[in-house]
């Protein structure tokens, strides 16, 4: 038997308690589907920060922010959108793969919408879709013999608020980006008008019941509980940090560090559809009293040979980044700075030490936003080093090394200076840009498979003023602040580093410099 019913609506707060509740009786062997409306909020996902998730500074005290036990990425709820929640024991899908488990159980979702003769399909990993435009966004935990599945189903959607509430790696609060953004999803309301919901929680009670082998059965709705579970949290900056993105979507590791650079404490979190609601405070455990560069081999025991269960995520990229907390903890200590989390490596060869990339650097690529609005060379490459802003000096730093220099002025021309420095044989460059331009544009460097160095820029930046759109297309018109004097601090160890003598790196070698200091 299915057991469902409608809990209509809810407090933010009292989500996590409706949650444990259904958890709880699929424990105990029922299955049970319930379907409720939150009050305004923001719902992150169980392993995400909500720093980088969310614009804090937009939800201040406007609305609560909530956490939901499945992984993936946060949402932004309010009553228009029909949360659908479903816990049971997991029985045979306890071996099926995430990625198919998550195609599995949204079918029977999909089966539903399909029913109002609305053309939807599933896409990976975990989306159901109207002409490419999101219907539904699926999420999922399993764990102590339970299944929990989880998705939010907007029926009509404000897409300004949404866009102020989540920091999206897609499109931003531009006129544009609205637009761009309104294109993106299909609410429900807008592909069906007049839906009657109660049908539609009806058809998808029975959909899902039938997909477990089951019958539907209503029943009242569980009084909703007292206590209410808000997420507060500050803690200071990490000592050390490191991202990376995976097909999964983008990890983070965050670690505190005692004097003796051992592991206070660490963090792992992301918008990753991680179905193991444990796994992510293990790894996290197994790291505390771990000297910062033995974090890849620590994290690669604690993974063991299990595969971990996330979809798109695979060991070797959590223990990856162990060693770019490594790298940056060593770049830090090299250039006397604290956490270095300006400063990014990208290498198609995960193994290439970070010295070894820095002796190879042969070109600089800068960004058009740090030169000032009013330069005449702002929109153009090249700089007549006139001394009134940082990018001039980095043109200084770079030309003295007889270094390839450009000023970046769209997104094509990065691509195209990148298929030429590719042609011509450069080994590695470095490049100036925003970490959250990396994070959304890897692609572009993965592509052109050059080693790079990556310097970020401060400041007003096109995603924090929410003008991407128009910074991709060179007509950005704030200045982002770059770091001409660490550039140089840069490329001084890049120096000393090729006169040490390449072949040295590449064979793994790091210099001594780089060496963990002994405990
Ligand atoms: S140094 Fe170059 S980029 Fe900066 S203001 Fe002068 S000409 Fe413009
Ligand atoms: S994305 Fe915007 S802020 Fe970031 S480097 Fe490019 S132009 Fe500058």
């Amino acid at each position: 038997m299915l057991t469902w019913h409608d809990a209509r609506h809810l407090e933010p707060g009292q989500f996590a308690a409706y949650e444990k509740g259904l958890w709880a009786r699929a424990l105990s062997g029922e299955a049970v589907l319930g379907f409720a409306r939150l009050a305004r909020c923001a719902l992150v996902g169980a392993f995400e920060d909500p720093h980088r998730a969310l614009r804090l500074s937009y939800i201040g005290d406007r609305f609560p922010i909530v956490r939901r036990r499945t992984g993936g990425g946060s949402l932004s709820l309010d009553p228009d959108t029909l949360m659908v929640v479903l816990a049971f024991p997991m029985g045979r899908h306890s071996a099926v793969e995430p990625a198919a488990l998550m195609s599995v159980l949204c079918a029977p979702l999909l089966a539903a919408i399909r029913a109002l003769d609305v053309d939807a399909a599933f896409t990976a990993p975990n989306d159901l879709v109207v002409a490419g435009r999101k219907v539904a966004s699926a999420f999922l935990s399993r764990a102590d013999g339970v299944i929990l599945f989880e998705a939010a189903l907007p029926l009509a959607l404000d897409i300004e608020e949404l866009l102020k509430t989540l920091r999206l790696p897609l499109e931003k609060l531009s006129a544009q980006g609205i637009l761009a953004a309104r294109q993106r999803y299909a609410p429900l309301r807008a592909l069906v008008p007049g839906l009657a919901t109660g049908a539609l929680r009806a058809l998808i009670a029975t959909k899902m019941a039938q997909a477990l082998g089951l019958h539907a059965r209503r029943e009242p709705p569980p009084s909703p509980a007292l206590e209410g579970a808000l997420v507060k949290e500050s803690r200071p900056p990490p000592d050390v940090a490191a991202f990376l993105k995976t097909p999964g979507g983008v990890l983070y590791l965050d670690a505190w560090l005692d004097p003796k650079a051992a592991v206070r404490e660490a963090r792992l979190t992301g918008a990753v559809a991680c179905l193991d609601p444990n796994l992510f405070l293990r790894l996290e455990t197994s790291l505390v009293s771990t000297h910062v560069t033995g974090l890849e081999a620590a994290l690669t025991e604690a993974l063991g040979a299990t595969k971990p269960d996330i979809i798109g995520v695979e060991s070797a990229d959590i223990a990856y980044l162990g060693h770019l907390c490594a790298a940056r903890f060593l770049i830090g200590r090299e250039l006397g700075l604290g956490a270095a989390t300006q400063i990014s490596t990208f290498s198609p060869n995960r193994n290439e030490p970070i010295d070894a990339i820095l002796a190879s650097i042969d070109a600089v690529l800068l960004p058009y936003c740090a030169k000032p609005t009013w330069c005449k060379w702002r929109h153009r490459d090249g700089c007549p080093e006139c001394g009134r802003c940082e990018v001039g000096e980095a043109y200084t730093l770079a030309r003295g090394r007889q270094l390839d220099v450009t000023t970046i002025t769209n997104f094509e021309h990065l691509r195209a200076v990148l298929a030429d420095l590719k042609k011509s044989g450069k080994r590695a460059f470095l490049g100036v840009c925003c970490t959250d331009f990396f994070l959304k544009r890897d692609y572009a460097f993965v592509e052109a498979g050059i080693p790079a160095v990556f310097l970020d820029i401060a400041g007003d930046t096109c995603y924090t003023l929410r003008q991407e759109e128009e910074a991709y297309a060179g007509r950005f018109e704030a200045e982002a602040f770059m770091d001409a004097r660490l550039l140089g601090r840069l490329l001084d160890w890049r120096d000393r580093l090729t006169t040490l003598g390449n072949d040295d790196l590449k064979g793994g070698k790091q210099s001594t410099t780089l060496l963990p200091e002994a405990d």
